[in-house]
């Protein structure tokens, strides 16, 4: 079987790879299918806007087609940036002035103040464009006052991850390996729901 991601991103098609390798589903990449429509987010949610990029992908093509959406939920900020992540300073995608913001709009908050959680929500559509499921994995944590810790991306630096009883408990986000990182992260545990449930999905529709 073959899935389209509907994102050139090639740290998550690799991650996506690895994790459905074992499952015989092979992982395109927009490029192999000669491109796709541009989609505009403008849904007011996650799941709103990797649903759109995922049946416009698979009417496009008709492949099967996977998109992801996901950001990081600030409690105090009333769940900012939310589906602005990845511009909440702006311009899209500058991870640096994303994070300065951010510190900015916590300035005086103190820890018991600075809960968050990020969120990914995978939408995955049928070859006619039907959504087949969706997944939504989150993961717990603090923002910290300072960034902290050289791997990752986007708000990696000032995520600590807080839930209980976990070898990770306490660690930045940006402290961690991407194997680690996989294991506790909002995508990891979406990718890990798709997975278990990709085999009966696809059956479905052969059936
Ligand atoms: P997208 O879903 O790839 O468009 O990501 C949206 C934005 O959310 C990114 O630009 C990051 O700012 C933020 N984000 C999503 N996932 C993560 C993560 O795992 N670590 C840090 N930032 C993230």
């Amino acid at each position: 079987m073959q899935l389209l991601l509907a994102s050139e991103n090639v740290h998550k098609r690799e991650e996506l790879a690895g994790m459905l390798a074992p499952l015989g589903v092979r992982v395109l990449a927009p490029h192999e299918v000669g491109g796709l429509p541009e989609v505009v987010e403008d849904q007011p949610t996650f799941r709103g806007n990797a649903i759109k990029k995922a049946q416009s992908g698979a009417r496009a093509t008709g492949h099967w087609c996977l998109a992801d959406d996901s950001g990081l939920e600030v409690e105090i900020l009333g769940g900012a940036p939310g589906v602005q992540s990845a511009r909440f300073a702006g311009a899209h995608g500058d991870d640096a002035a994303n994070l300065r913001l951010l510190l900015e709009r916590l300035d005086g908050y103190e820890e018991g103040d600075r809960a968050a959680r990020f969120v990914c929500v995978l939408a995955l559509a049928r070859p006619d464009g039907e959504l087949a499921a969706d997944f939504r994995g989150t993961v717990s944590g603090r923002i910290l006052h300072e960034p902290r810790g050289e791997s990752g991306f986007g708000y990696d630096p000032v995520f600590l991850f807080t839930e209980p009883d976990h070898p990770q408990t306490g660690r930045g986000f940006a402290e961690l390996t991407a194997r680690e990182k996989g294991e506790v992260s909002h995508r990891g545990r979406a990718l890990g729901e798709l997975a278990r449930r990709l085999p009966e999905l696809f059956a479905a529709d052969r059936a």
